[in-house]
């Protein structure tokens, strides 16, 4: 009788506090926490199935929060497009990955992720574009990734055209994830599909989780375009998805997310040929 009565409401009501009080402190520190230079940017290397090379690597953000230590993307990322932040973050992390990329030893590719709610901030073709000046970044080394999870308005597209034109590759992130995929393909020309890791994490325990990878990887090539496997993270894994004609692999088998003055840019001799 004690636990259904008031006393348990009260009980929760603190909670709830708790949690709002939480989530407000989050918001604060990631307001400054830009201009606290607690943001850093990890680069992962993607690899060229056929020649054995990285080609490129993907730009991963990092939060050093200086009570709580390093941050996830995941949680913070949409707390930053909630509070309307994505747009100035989004813009740091352009201009960081092609600062860094244009001092790489190659011609490689940097893959920055785009959040859908920087399409609704109209100078996202300004920020990139100032990221390409300040760096010298030819545009055909700058790939942007974007995912299925916001519908592709007209002004979206438009956006996305008007990159392009420019020589920057579109990349069609966590294909396969949302309901959307296919109209997606539909409307925008994107120049690779990187396939979702979860289809990689099952092709042990499902035998038809290849035929999809090896679908995915005909569609895309009849369309014109690339495929990438993320999250392969051991050389069985790497025997399906080139046996299945992916182009390109990605994962904790070839290489960790490493902070930009870290990178290691040849395979290790394990992984060559
Ligand atoms: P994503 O774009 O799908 O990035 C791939 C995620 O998979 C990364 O997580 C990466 O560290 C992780 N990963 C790579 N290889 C493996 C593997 O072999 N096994 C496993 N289990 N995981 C692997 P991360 O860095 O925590 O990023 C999470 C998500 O946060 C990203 O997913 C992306 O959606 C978002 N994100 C990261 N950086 C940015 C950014 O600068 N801007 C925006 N808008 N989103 C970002
Ligand atoms: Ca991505
Ligand atoms: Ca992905
Ligand atoms: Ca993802």
């Amino acid at each position: 009788a004690k636990l259904a009565g008031p006393g348990a409401v009260r009980a929760f009501v603190p909670d709830m506090d708790a949690a709002r009080r939480a989530r407000r402190a989050l918001e604060a520190d990631l307001r400054q926490a830009l201009g606290a230079g607690q943001f850093d940017v990890f680069f992962q290397p993607l690899v060229d199935v056929r020649r054995l090379a990285i080609t490129g690597f993907e730009a991963l953000l990092r939060w050093r929060h200086p009570a709580r230590g390093l941050v996830s993307p995941a949680e913070f990322i949409p707390v930053a497009e909630e509070i309307g932040l994505i747009g100035e973050i989004g813009a740091w992390v352009l201009a960081e990955a092609c600062r860094r990329a244009a001092g790489w030893p190659g011609e490689q590719t940097v893959a920055v992720n785009l959040s859908p709610a920087q399409f609704g901030v109209t100078d996202l073709a300004a920020a990139v574009d100032a990221a390409l000046a300040a760096s010298g970044l030819h545009p055909h080394r700058l790939e942007l990734e974007i995912t299925e999870s916001v519908p592709l308005g007209d002004d979206s597209l438009a956006a996305l055209h008007a990159l392009k034109e420019r020589g920057i590759r579109i990349a069609m992130d966590d294909f396969g994830t949302g309901y959307s995929s296919l109209s997606y393909l539909r409307r925008f020309p994107f120049d690779k599909i990187k396939i979702d890791q979860s289809f990689v994490r099952e092709l042990a325990s499902r035998p038809d989780c290849i035929k999809i990878v090896r679908s995915i990887t005909a569609l895309g090539a009849s369309l014109g375009m690339t495929t990438t496997a993320e999250g392969v993270e051991t050389a069985e894994q790497f025997a399906q998805l080139q046996a299945a004609g992916c182009d390109q692999v990605q994962g904790y088998h070839f290489g960790r997310p490493r902070p930009g003055a870290e990178l290691v840019f040849d395979l290790g001799p394990d992984l060559r040929p």
